[in-house]
């Protein structure tokens, strides 16, 4: 086992409406996870997400606690980092702890997309936060493609093949979403911390949310706390 660095709490809480999660506005920053199957690549995605702000120095899109953006908004910046964190954080996984990082739950819930032919997960979404929690889905089905392949089972790469040849005729805005993701992968190095807060700010850009009081913050060791950084 590696020691990580820094303090974490866990926490058992079989009620959680996803498989794990992290809070960062706690001291030390604590780790919720359900009982699964999957546990424990699912804790170490979490920690690798807590190496990433507070060991790593990578910034975290955040707001103001005392001007909170509208529910809408905070939904957008959520599919926004699960977008860029995770990609850094499921190379990771892949790379370093030779894990599958997209979980079985993912290429169910494309399968029963496909036979519906709408996005389960997205039903509670409009406007930016909808384009982009599809755009999540796109990205994570063209990741396993890409980059995953050798570990995925022949029927979920169809799977990730139909999903995407399908939803990017029916979501073009979300498409060019994923284009736009290509480009900032491409051109940019998301694993390194800098190039990371460039990129959610160019994504928010692109997103025209650029006005609406988010920044990227820091976690700062001294503080213990995560500061607002005008160094994009
Ligand atoms: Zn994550």
């Amino acid at each position: 086992m590696r020691k990580i660095g820094c303090d974490v709490v866990f926490c058992l809480n079989d009620d959680l409406n996803c498989n794990a999660v992290t809070h960062y506005d706690t001291v030390p920053p604590t780790v919720e996870y359900k009982r699964t199957a999957w546990e424990t690549v699912d804790i170490l995605h979490e920690l690798l997400h807590v190496h990433q702000f507070y060991l790593d120095g990578f910034g975290m899109l955040a707001w103001p606690t005392s001007h909170p953006p509208p529910s809408a908004i905070q939904r957008v910046v959520k599919y926004l980092r699960d977008i860029l964190d995770n990609t850094v954080v499921h190379r990771r996984l892949w790379k370093e702890y030779s894990f599958l990082p997209i979980h079985n739950i993912f290429f169910n819930e494309c399968r029963k997309d496909l036979e519906r032919g709408t996005i389960g997960v997205v039903q509670n979404d409009a406007g930016p936060a909808r384009i982009l929690a599809i755009a999540e889905r796109l990205w994570m089905a063209e990741m396993c493609i890409g980059e995953f392949d050798v570990a995925l089972s022949g029927t979920d790469r169809k799977t990730c093949e139909d999903f995407l040849s399908f939803f990017t005729v029916k979501e073009p805005d979300a498409r060019k979403i994923v284009d736009f993701d290509r480009e900032l992968d491409r051109t940019t190095n998301l694993a390194d911390p800098c190039d990371h807060s460039k990129s959610q700010v160019q994504l928010l850009k692109k997103l025209g949310l650029d006005q609406g009081g988010l920044y990227v913050a820091k976690y700062n060791a001294k503080e213990k706390d995560f500061l607002r950084v005008e160094d994009w």
